[in-house]
């Protein structure tokens, strides 16, 4: 338990393939703000979603960050071990009235807001319309009776109306306002995950007493999402540190599909430690263009 007012950041990876150099910077973004502000660091296994991780890549994941003599504080947290803390989150949320169940398919989802003439969010992909929110009750009840397949949404019609627009600050860009109906209703749980990314991830960040949160920019706009929840279910906030990406000569993000920019390819081609972080710190001079 950390002393209060000390500063707690935290690396919290999906071992969803092989960690490439842009986890590396996430995860050094988190180790060095903690050790400038002599705070600690915590590491969080993000798992939650089964279907995309294998048990090898939490295990290379380890043996990188062994390699590259990265460390953390504290105790690791592994979501899929806390699937009891999420239900009870969302129980909360289901007893203040701000769930609702959603029996439409991704597909279905996508070709109505085509239709509508909408495009996806840049970021969050199609945002809900709507569609199950205004279903009658006794309909409602009728598909959950027959066992019809649903997730539940947060409805950000009465978040609004619950808290507002909550302000939340990041280091780089400044305060922001987050108005919740402007990211759809998000799912937070369904048959195959009882809870989502969202969920989990502030229920977290509040139960390792996260202090400030560094991640890449690609979540600036799913922090508006967070800190809706944080809201509603009376988390603290933390503040945020949206840190820049890496890219490609071409400017394409890096992500897990690029092998080549692996740890463990990296290893075995014979760089160093030193090395790999001497080529980061040169990719961020260089505007994020990761170059080997
Ligand atoms: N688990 C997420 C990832 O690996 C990061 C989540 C976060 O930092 O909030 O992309």
């Amino acid at each position: 338990m950390q002393a209060a007012g000390q500063v707690v950041t935290r690396f919290a990876p999906s071992p969803s393939g092989p960690m490439h150099v842009g986890h590396l910077l996430a995860a050094l973004e988190a180790r060095r703000l903690a050790d400038a502000l002599g705070g600690s660091c915590v590491l969080r296994v993000e798992d939650i979603d089964a279907r995309a991780q294998k048990p090898e890549w939490l295990a290379l994941m380890y043996e990188d960050l062994a390699w590259l003599g990265l460390r953390f504080d504290g105790e690791v947290m592994v979501q899929t071990q806390r699937f009891g803390v999420y239900a009870a989150a969302l129980e909360k949320l289901r007893g203040i009235g701000l769930l609702y169940p959603c029996f439409c398919t991704r597909t279905e989802i996508r070709a109505h807001v085509l239709e509508s003439g909408r495009a996806p969010h840049a970021t969050l992909g199609y945002l809900y319309p709507g569609t199950c929110k205004y279903l009658p009750p006794d309909e409602v009840q009728a598909r959950l009776a027959a066992g019809q397949e649903h997730s539940w949404r947060l409805d950000m019609e009465r978040v609004l109306d619950l808290v507002g627009c909550p302000e939340w600050h990041d280091s780089y860009r400044g305060t922001q306002r987050c108005v919740p109906t402007e990211y759809g209703d998000v799912v937070l749980a369904r048959k195959e995950f009882p809870t989502s990314y969202h969920l989990a991830v502030v229920v977290d960040d509040a139960a390792q007493g996260v202090t400030d949160v560094t991640r890449g920019e690609d979540l600036f706009d799913a922090t508006h999402i967070h800190r809706a929840l944080q809201a509603v279910l009376g988390l603290p906030v933390p503040r945020y540190h949206h840190h820049t990406l890496l890219r490609d000569n071409a400017g394409k993000r890096l992500a897990k599909r690029d092998g080549a920019r692996s740890l463990q390819s990296l290893r075995q081609s014979g760089f160093s430690p030193a090395q790999v972080m001497e080529s980061l710190a040169a990719a961020l001079k260089n505007g994020g263009i990761w170059e080997i």
